[in-house]
């Protein structure tokens, strides 16, 4: 299984650093048959090679079974097209990676916001009012003088059909329950057309109860009883907000894992950005991205067959979430002391030792 390992940018090389070495440990205890190509995105490429996303990168990724991808600083990128690249918005469009799966769950021992809460956001992952990644010429945001900004959000079809697909087909493993989450009172064309795909595909899948909240209920909904909710299938900037509030109640973007999947790939990067206020310190918490990489794992051992990949991710989270009981193998955003280093060595002790 081939993975292309970019580490991004502000704390990327920092947690990046760690599921990398927990791979490695991963294939040392499974022999899962990893081979590991690590290569550079983001702004150490810009100050190389003059681009975010040199050609060759991006072929290595074409290439990949599968990416883990650090965090964008994509506020410090260059306006130029070439030399700016959105590494994370580009794999999502010119890979078609259209489902964003953002879990967030209660640990035991982690100091969350909520008692209960183990749901999935299904998040629409290349339509929406993401301008940067809606259309294949131009851009779907503009300006026609300087006092007026115009940005047009996109919802087709088949991007509701698929995603409303991938969010029943998760369910059918889960509890069977689906929300889906829509502002169609308002948006009536643009969330209409996701609703009637969730309709049309929820004939599907009869023995799924499906449920309608709109976007604003559903921000208050998460808060006081986050426990309803399962899969959360939504389109693309509802999903990313709400990923977000869910991973703060379960006890912080740290925590927030993700994996954007398409039909041909699968690229695993936290949900959160790049962090530069903890940059360069040793302290960013290394387990939203450890655990994207679990969910790359258990992707590509679901699709190749591959039983033993699958108890390779099992075994990542398994001790990832082992870590998180003690204060001492926390990191401070959890209220611990253990610094990114110190987490990436207990947990590849712990897998080699399992
Ligand atoms: P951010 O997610 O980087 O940080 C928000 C807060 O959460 C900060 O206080 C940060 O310290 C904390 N945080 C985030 N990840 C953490 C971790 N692993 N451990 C501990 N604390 C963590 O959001 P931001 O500050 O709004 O954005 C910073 C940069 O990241 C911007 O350039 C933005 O464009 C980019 N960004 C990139 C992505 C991506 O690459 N997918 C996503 C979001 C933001």
């Amino acid at each position: 299984m081939n993975i292309l390992i970019l580490p991004g940018d502000g704390i990327g090389p920092e947690i990046v650093a760690v599921a990398d070495a927990a791979l490695q440990a991963l294939d040392r205890r499974l022999s899962i048959g990893l081979k590991l190509d690590h290569q550079v995105a983001g702004l150490a490429a810009l100050q190389r090679v003059g681009t975010t996303l040199p050609e060759e990168v991006a072929a290595k990724a074409r290439d990949a079974d599968g990416v883990v991808l650090g965090p964008a600083s994509t506020e410090d990128y260059p306006l130029d097209q070439r030399a700016g690249i959105n590494i994370s918005a580009w794999f999502r469009s010119h890979f078609d990676l259209y489902a964003n799966i953002r879990p967030s769950k209660i640990r035991a021992g982690v100091p969350g916001h909520v008692p209960e809460m183990d749901l999935i956001i299904v998040r629409e992952n290349t339509e929406g009012f993401y301008a940067d990644r809606n259309m294949v010429v131009g851009t779907g945001e503009f300006m026609p003088t300087p006092d007026l900004a115009l940005a047009v959000g996109k919802a087709t079809t088949e991007g509701c059909r698929r995603i409303a697909v991938a969010a029943f087909e998760l369910a059918m493993r889960r509890t069977k329950r689906v929300t889906a989450v829509h502002k169609a009172n308002v948006l009536r064309h643009y969330s209409g057309l996701f609703l009637k795909q969730v309709d049309a595909v929820a004939k599907e899948y009869p023995s799924v109860k499906v449920e309608k909240v709109i976007v604003d209920a559903m921000a208050a909904l998460l808060v006081r009883s986050p426990e309803k909710f399962d899969v959360v299938v939504t389109t693309n900037m509802f999903g990313d907000i709400l990923s977000d509030e869910a991973a703060e109640l379960a006890g912080g973007l740290g925590l927030a894992a993700s994996l954007n999947v398409g039909d041909r790939h699968a690229i695993a990067q936290a949900a959160h950005g790049s962090a530069p206020d903890i940059a360069g310190k040793n302290r960013a918490n290394p387990v939203a991205i450890v655990n994207s990489t679990a969910m790359l794992l258990d992707h590509l051992g679901a699709k190749h067959k591959d039983g033993q990949l699958k108890k390779a991710a099992r075994l990542l989270t398994e001790k990832a979430d082992q870590l998180l009981i003690s204060k001492i193998t926390r990191t401070p955003d959890l209220g611990g002391s253990c610094t990114t280093n110190e987490f990436g060595d207990a947990l590849v002790n712990s897998i080699v030792g399992a």
